[in-house]
């Protein structure tokens, strides 16, 4: 049985998974972390060796909540996590005995419900994590898209209004601005501020007072049939279908795979998104829509993505490098050199690395669409 561990590195807490070849969860640890490299690495290889304890690992896959240099070894910049061109791969694989794979976390999501959660089966995905902000992941062909830079999939950042409310990331009316947790909240406490009759349930759940306000206050009476709370959730699912249909004017994919805290809502907030994205689909009619399907990992799929990473990464290397598999020192070198392929004009060997990770070929289709 082939086991890897999955880290995923949020701004203070860091969760480990050892998974196995299925996806399987087989055991898992957490640590809160402080920011900066040498804490962030330290907590990460202090997890890695507890889950490790009388097991054969393989691999460790690490899920960055920042941007990941494409060839996978540095994190350009991680705001929450106090990180900047930081050698994170290197770092670790100082510290532990195993080869690394470093990724962004929403990538690694993606890839987890791609590999072993709701996007089985299909070739050419957009996944979409709606938290606080929008975290994407877009698989089309099997791969990952990363762009050049590793910069790609960042969809939360494009733009759908004009000057609209300012976002994090230096822009105004980005999407997430409209469909994220904190939009939902902002929605919320603008209509508990006007103290309408119509939303007494929400403003009581707050004494009326909107800085108090909780966005799970919101989903949970918008479950029980509160008028004014499923208002703000359909509006919230209309913005998140809007900018879907934006982003498959562009990818095309089979599906569309949501996850992320909102999900909770379920088809609240999804039945509204499916509506909005047909209205504004383009071709709508002349073309098979893409289906908005719920993700099934949960808060595991950055672990389990990663763990997925890891793995394939590995084969991947050992398929290259004959006999590098295995947990020794010198299959960390055997990484780091494949890991440089990526820049190297050898295009069959930079495409096994997580630049364009592929999973394994020979998967059932679910789909009979797509590319022939
Ligand atoms: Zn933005």
């Amino acid at each position: 049985m082939s086991l890897n561990i999955g880290l995923d590195i949020g701004g203070t807490k860091i969760a480990g998974a050892v998974v196995d070849e299925h996806g399987h969860v087989v055991a898992r640890g957490r640590r809160s972390t402080d920011r900066g490299a040498e804490a962030v690495a330290s907590t990460c290889a202090d997890l890695v060796r507890e889950l490790a304890v009388h097991r054969q690992i393989a691999g460790v896959g690490m899920a960055v909540a920042g941007f990941v240099d494409a060839t996978g070894s540095h994190v350009s910049y991680g705001t929450n996590l106090g990180l900047q061109d930081e050698p994170m791969k290197l770092r670790m694989e100082s510290l532990i005995d195993y080869p690394v794979v470093l990724d962004n976390d929403a990538n690694a999501a993606a890839w987890g419900e791609y590999r072993f959660g709701a996007g089985q089966g299909y070739d050419h995905i957009l996944a979409i994590t709606v938290g606080t902000g929008i975290g994407g992941g877009i698989i089309i062909g099997r791969r990952m898209l990363r762009g050049a830079y590793g910069f790609a999939a960042e969809i939360g950042h494009i733009r759908m209004v004009k000057n609209g409310p300012q976002c994090g990331c230096g822009n105004k009316g980005c999407w997430e601005m409209y469909a994220s947790g904190n939009a939902l909240l902002r929605a919320g406490r603008a209509l508990v501020a006007s103290g309408t009759p119509h939303a007494a349930k929400l403003r009581a759940t707050c004494d009326d007072d909107p800085a108090k306000l909780k966005g799970k206050s919101i989903t949970a009476l918008a479950k029980e049939g509160d008028p004014a709370c499923r208002e703000l959730l359909e509006d919230l699912g209309s913005w998140v279908g809007v900018g879907a249909a934006s982003m498959v004017a562009v990818l095309d994919p089979e599906v569309i795979v949501v996850g992320g805290g909102v999900v909770e809502a379920g088809d609240l907030l999804l039945d509204s998104a499916r509506r909005s994205f047909r209205r504004n689909l383009t071709a709508r009619g002349h073309r098979p829509e893409a289906q908005f399907i719920p993700a099934t990992l949960g808060n595991d799929a950055g672990m389990i993505g990663a763990a997925a990473l890891a793995a394939e990464l590995l084969q991947a290397v050992d398929a290259v490098v004959p006999g590098a598999a295995g947990s020794t020192p010198a299959t960390s070198t055997a990484f780091s050199t494949a890991n440089k392929a990526t820049t190297s004009t050898t295009k069959k060997t930079a495409q096994s690395t997580p630049t364009q990770a592929t999973a394994p070929s020979g998967r059932g289709r679910r789909s009979t669409q797509g590319d022939a």
